[in-house]
């Protein structure tokens, strides 16, 4: 069985001062609810909370939302690998869809975050997925398809199988979160078994990238429109490993809430 992971993604949202008060309120929800024994929560919150947040970082994750390939060099406005390992934080979102289609990320700049990430011994949590008009057409395993070889056929620094496991057979350093573009942030969240026959279909191409054990091994997210009411028949599909959570995040009673129903 892989444990659970759900991530919070915070965007570009709250105070820096609401930020901490909220990071400290879930932590230590998260701690007294004793839900560390059965899975990973986490959060993904902006560039400048990171610091403060990672001074008082417990139990529950912490994740940047983005993260440059390079050690260093002239990339204004990017933050590289090593940052995030200084800082101690657990790893980084990469790809995430509003990155995609607002910031021009393609998926050759996802795979070299990816291997940036992965192989400095932090966890990347992938994000791939597909428009509703891909979907309409037809195109869904054909996008993922192409999202997920041209990340991983980037050759600059390839991933192996032992190094995307990493030292935690509990954690493996790559998380992919499958989030149909059309189900973000829209209240319109895929149907429990679109999900689940998604994430076979990505298992499915890990495991010929990999091989099985890696595959069964690494945990696949969904992420679009999860909410309190909808996170237990997500969570009853074989492949769905934990949940990316935008909106239903943002207040700290609600999304400890929701990790325990998901449950
Ligand atoms: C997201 O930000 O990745 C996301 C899935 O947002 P929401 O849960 O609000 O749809």
């Amino acid at each position: 069985m892989r444990r659970k992971l759900i991530v919070g993604n915070w965007k570009m949202n709250k105070s820096l001062r609401e930020g901490r008060d909220d990071y400290l309120l879930l932590r230590s929800l998260f701690e007294e609810s004793g839900l560390a024994q059965k899975l990973d929560m986490g959060v993904a919150a902006p560039a400048l909370m990171l610091p403060e947040l990672a001074l008082r970082k417990g139990p529950l994750a912490l994740y940047a939302q983005n993260c440059h390939w390079a050690k260093a060099g002239a990339f204004t406005g990017e933050t590289p690998s090593g940052h995030l390992r200084e800082l101690g934080l657990n790893g980084s979102l990469v790809a995430h869809s509003e990155r995609r289609s607002m910031n021009g990320e393609s998926n050759r700049t996802a795979g070299l975050r990816m291997q940036a990430l992965v192989n400095s011994g932090l966890e990347c949590v992938f994000c791939l997925g597909e428009t509703l008009e891909e979907r309409e057409n037809g195109l869904l395993e054909k996008v993922l398809s192409e999202q997920w070889l041209q990340a991983i056929g980037v050759s600059d620094h390839p991933l192996l199988a032992e190094t995307v496991l990493g030292a935690d057979p509990l954690r493996p350093l790559l998380s992919i979160a499958y989030e149909p573009v059309w189900a973000i942030g829209t209240g319109k969240a895929a149907t429990a078994a679109e999900a689940q026959a998604a994430h076979a279909f990505v298992r499915g191409l890990i495991a010929k990238t990999w091989g099985e054990n890696v595959a069964n091994k690494m945990r696949i997210l969904y992420g679009g429109s999860v909410t309190t009411t909808n996170v237990k028949n997500f969570f009853a599909g074989n492949d769905v490993d934990g949940a990316l959570v935008g909106g239903a995040s943002l207040k700290p009673v609600d999304f400890l809430d929701l990790c325990k129903v998901g449950l």
